[in-house]
């Protein structure tokens, strides 16, 4: 819950912010096209454009478009829980400093969007990635996001075709923002597009040698939803309840079931969401049990080649590919370095 008094703190928080630490001076108007020789860019003239976003693969795909023109804060840590994530107070600092605040929405980073909205400069955008991808009718329901409980699947980054319009969203944002860059934020989306279509391509290949039988997908928590229906990969199914608890004791026990029925070779989870039962569940019901699928983490740590977006679907498709039956060598060599 966020409470209106916390609201009323940060607001006072921004205040005196504003008044004292005078932060970096708002880039909220593009300077006019007329103008150029009495204004220079507004980027140039105050350093880099600072951008807010949330969950690391966004951060990265951000920091891939706006290269060394922007400075990107991700506020939600690698390796948190980000669907339940709370901002501290202290993170309102980055919001005020930011003079572009870069979301995926579509209800994953609530809390954060509402910290944004209390405490961003006037004038700072606040862009939703996917609420701008795709339309309500291709918002995937399921049994970790409900249609009764109102919010879809959130992970539409996963699908790397969904990544390639974030990025198309961010180039947009950055370039109205800083039009004097304008050509180096398409020039950096060129690249990145050339990356993300060599992965479309390689994930194809590689999720083409498990055999047809094993195309299937159990996972614990649901990150898949519009990933697999791209590759011929079927979600049969995901195992993390709705308000991000444990699995019941009944639905661990129809899960037993229904892993015995379908021959599942192997059942996924994430290093977020350790879960002691899955062990159990997998060794019950004859399958193995993976905890190394990843929506918000990036591998590697920063500054390593793999610690990128696409270093993180890379291993996320060699880890199924291979407990699934198929040829992870396909993808292996994938270079996994960001394109800027
Ligand atoms: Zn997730």
């Amino acid at each position: 819950m966020f409470h209106k008094s916390t609201f009323l703190m940060l607001s006072l928080f921004t205040l005196l912010l504003a008044a004292c630490a005078a932060p970096a001076a708002p880039v909220t108007e593009p300077p006019a096209a007329a103008d150029e020789a009495s204004t220079p860019a507004a980027a140039e003239e105050m350093g880099k454009i600072q951008v807010a976003t949330t969950v690391s693969p966004i951060a990265n795909i951000v920091a891939n478009i706006g290269g060394d023109l922007i400075e990107v804060t991700g506020i939600v840590p690698e390796g948190t829980n980000s669907h339940t994530f709370e901002p501290a107070p202290s993170d309102a600092l980055t919001i005020v400093a930011a003079d572009l605040i870069i979301v995926n929405g579509l209800d994953l980073e609530e809390p954060t969007i509402n910290l944004a909205e209390a405490n961003k400069r006037d004038g700072v955008e606040i862009i939703f990635l996917g609420n701008n991808t795709v339309s309500p009718e291709e918002y995937v329901f399921d049994f970790s996001f409900p249609i009764e409980a109102g919010s879809p699947n959130p992970h539409l980054w996963m699908n790397p075709l969904y990544a390639l319009r974030y990025a198309e969203l961010t180039k947009d944002a950055l370039s109205e923002l800083d039009p004097a860059n304008a050509e180096t934020y398409a020039a950096n989306y060129a690249a990145f597009e050339e990356r993300i279509n060599a992965l479309d391509v390689a994930i194809q290949e590689t999720i083409n040698t498990i055999p047809e039988e094993n195309r299937r997908l159990l996972t614990y928590h649901d990150s898949f939803a519009y990933f697999a229906p791209r590759y011929g990969l079927t979600v049969i199914g995901a195992i993390q309840p709705s308000d991000f608890s444990e699995p019941s004791a009944r639905e661990v026990a129809d899960l037993i079931t229904q892993l015995r029925e379908e021959e599942i070779p192997a059942i996924f989870g994430s290093e977020v969401f350790p879960s002691p039962v899955l062990d159990q569940i997998a060794a019950d019901a004859g399958s193995i049990f993976i905890d190394t699928l990843s929506d918000d983490d990036l591998p590697g740590d920063p500054g390593a080649p793999n610690h990128s977006y696409f270093g993180m679907m890379v291993d996320n498709v060699v880890t199924m590919t291979r407990a699934l039956g198929g040829d992870p060598s396909v993808i292996e060599g994938f270079d996994t370095s960001n394109v800027n």
